[in-house]
Parts: C-alpha cells; sequence; structure tokens
C-alpha cells in the first residue's frame, strides 16, 4: 500500500501479544488503533506519543474524559456519539466518521454521509474529520460483497468531502489486487503472523510473533482398548504410548480441538488425542519414539502455524491468539527477528 500510514491495530491486548510488547515493536506504525478505553490510556503510560484512535469510539459521557486528557481520536458511528461530542468543552478531538458501506455492524449509511460529516465539522471540540470503513469478505473471493464493492458505496459518499480516508484490515492487504486508494490502513493479524480468515496453509511467509509451548508432564503405556481423558474420546487400537501435556483450555488451548489437531513434540509432528481438558491434554507419541517426561511442546507458533491448529479445532487463528489466559507465563526474545 504505497504511500498508505499505518494504524497497527492493538485490540485484545495486541491480539494476546500484550500492549507492553507491542508499543516498542510497533515503533514504526503511524499509530495504534483498539477498542479498549482504559487499554488507550495505558498506552500512553507507557510512552506511546503518536496517534492512538478508538476504533468503536467512545461508549458514555465518561469516555470523553479521558478522549481529551489523552489525546484519544475517536470512531464516531452513531448518533448518539455525536450527541456525546457536541458536550464537549474544552477539547480538540479528531474524529472517524465510520461510513456502513454493507457489512451493518457499525456506521452511517452512505446516503447519510454528507449531513453527519457536515454536522461533526461544525462542532466547536472537533478538530479533524476522517473517513474509515471495514471490509466484510476481504478474504472471501466468492463473496457478492466485495471490497471492490464496498469501496464503491464508500468512495461515492466521500466523494467532495475534504477527508483522509482509512480502509484495509489484513485481509484487503492481502489480496492480488488490493483496493488501493486509501490515506489509512489497518493491519491486525498479519502483524503478529497469523493469516487473515481461514488461510492454512500458510501462503505468504509470515513469522509467528507467538509460540506456545509446553513440556510433557507425564507419559502412559495404553494397551489396545485404553481409552483416555474425560469421556473416553480416544481409545487405542493397538499399544501404543502417549505424552499428557501441561496444557489445557484454561491456558487458552481450544477445548473443541479434536483428536487429530497437529501439535509438536521435541519438533516432531504428531496429533492430539482425545478431549482437551482445564490444564492438560494428551498426544501421541507414536513419531517420536524418544519422547519422555520434559520433553518440549509446541501447540502453535514456531513450526506449526497457528492457523492449522485454529482450522483443526474449527476456529481462526485471531481467536487462539486472543485466548491465552493471565496464568500462562509470557517470555519476551528480544531483537529484530528473534
Ligand atoms: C480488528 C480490526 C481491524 C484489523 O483486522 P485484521 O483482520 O486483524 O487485520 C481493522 N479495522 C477494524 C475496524 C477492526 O475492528
Amino acid at each position: 500500500m504505497p504511500g498508505a500510514r499505518v494504524w497497527a491495530v492493538v485490540k485484545a491486548d495486541a491480539y494476546g501479544h500484550g500492549l507492553h510488547n507491542a508499543v516498542p515493536a510497533f515503533a514504526a506504525a503511524d499509530g495504534l488503533a483498539l477498542v479498549e478505553i482504559d487499554r488507550a490510556v495505558l498506552l500512553r503510560e507507557l510512552g506511546w506519543r503518536k496517534p492512538i484512535l478508538l476504533m468503536e469510539g467512545m461508549f458514555d459521557r465518561t469516555d470523553l474524559a479521558a478522549v481529551r486528557d489523552y489525546d484519544l481520536e475517536t470512531v464516531v458511528h452513531c448518533d448518539e456519539q455525536i450527541a456525546l461530542i457536541a458536550e464537549a468543552r474544552d477539547a480538540s478531538i479528531r474524529v472517524h466518521l465510520k461510513v456502513n458501506s454493507g457489512m451493518n455492524r457499525l456506521g452511517f449509511r452512505p446516503a447519510r454521509v454528507p449531513e453527519v460529516f457536515a454536522r461533526l465539522k461544525a462542532l466547536p471540540a472537533v478538530t479533524n474529520v476522517s473517513l474509515l470503513t471495514h471490509f466484510a469478505n476481504a478474504e472471501n473471493p466468492a463473496a457478492t460483497l466485495t471490497p471492490a464493492l464496498q469501496m464503491q458505496q464508500f468512495m461515492a459518499c466521500a466523494a467532495g468531502l475534504e477527508a483522509e480516508i482509512s480502509v484495509s484490515n489484513s485481509a484487503a492487504l492481502m489480496m492480488a489486487d488490493p483496493p488501493l486508494r486509501c490515506d489509512w490502513i489497518r493491519p491486525g493479524v498479519v502483524l503478529y503472523g497469523g493469516v487473515p480468515g481461514n488461510g492454512s496453509p500458510q501462503p505468504y511467509g509470515l513469522k509467528p510473533a507467538m509460540t506456545l509451548r509446553s513440556e510433557l508432564i507425564a507419559v502412559q503405556d495404553l494397551q489396545r482398548g485404553d481409552c483416555v481423558g474425560y469421556g473416553s474420546l480416544f481409545c487405542a487400537e493397538a499399544p501404543m504410548r502417549i505424552g499428557v501435556v501441561a496444557c489445557g483450555y484454561a491456558d487458552g488451548y481450544p477445548r473443541h480441538a479434536p483428536s487429530g489437531t497437529p501439535v509438536l513434540v521435541d519438533g516432531v509432528r504428531t496429533r492430539v488425542l482425545g478431549r482437551v481438558s482445564m490444564d492438560m491434554l494428551s498426544v501421541d507419541l507414536t513419531p517420536v519414539p524418544a519422547a519422555r517426561i520434559g520433553s518440549s511442546v509446541t501447540l502453535w507458533g514456531d513450526g506449526l502455524p497457528i492457523d492449522e491448529v485454529a482450522e483443526a479445532a474449527g476456529t481462526i487463528g485471531y481467536e487462539l491468539m486472543c485466548a491465552i489466559a493471565p496464568r500462562v507465563r509470557r517470555e519476551v526474545k528480544e531483537g529484530p527477528g528473534a
């Protein structure tokens, strides 16, 4: 996206990676975008001085003080938010008018945009008005509501308005023919090495920012007919060794990951067996005969794309990243390419 400035999207604690990691990691971004107002304040406390965008805007009157005191830019997607900004005194707020170009989640319908734009411009607390919209189907070429169609809607109502525009999530940036004209882009998941939508296998050579690791804490020798874990969902058809991993749904590993979900033991690819429990899950050690208690286990990340695990579990990498639980110990590797 030549010439476009970048809002690095850091909602949901930087997709589970931690805002304190995101601030130094995204030093080259032009701004940070998120939805949580208390987290936006934290970004300032962590030393972020460049723009911060609230992508859902203000939720109630108390948010106005934070927007003013911490110099936050805010989306306006409904009349109620305009009313809030109209109450603002001693503030200079940069607002971003959200256009509903077909997704029907947030925003004003295109027909209303010129009027809303003029109203915002006329408010004493408003110093600048930009326009933004969001794509519903950039990762799905077969969709009827294409980014091109949404862009057409969006640009038609933006015509003649003196405003910067912001479009393009990760999926739109990865399209063969991305919608080009925009001043700002808003990538999220690709910045963390994830594939937008349900996109395994990983076609872009992205490196994972996050690796979820644990260890084997037990090994069991099963006889034919022995079953594993809650519900006895997996039963051995022949003698086999299994490993028990200290990682479960209370760590953020998806409980609905079925037998067969990929996992690495000592770097060797194998599979989850039976039901994931709160603190543990079981894995097949057949391809890793040397594995023992203490062997390293990669649930996703380095050597195992999160999107593959997500696909097996019927979800997307985003959900797995965001769901990493507080009890998981975080280690940060310093330096570029670490
Ligand atoms: C989350 C979000 C993004 C980033 O989406 P990705 O698919 O992670 O790139 C961009 N814009 C808005 C409004 C969002 O809510």
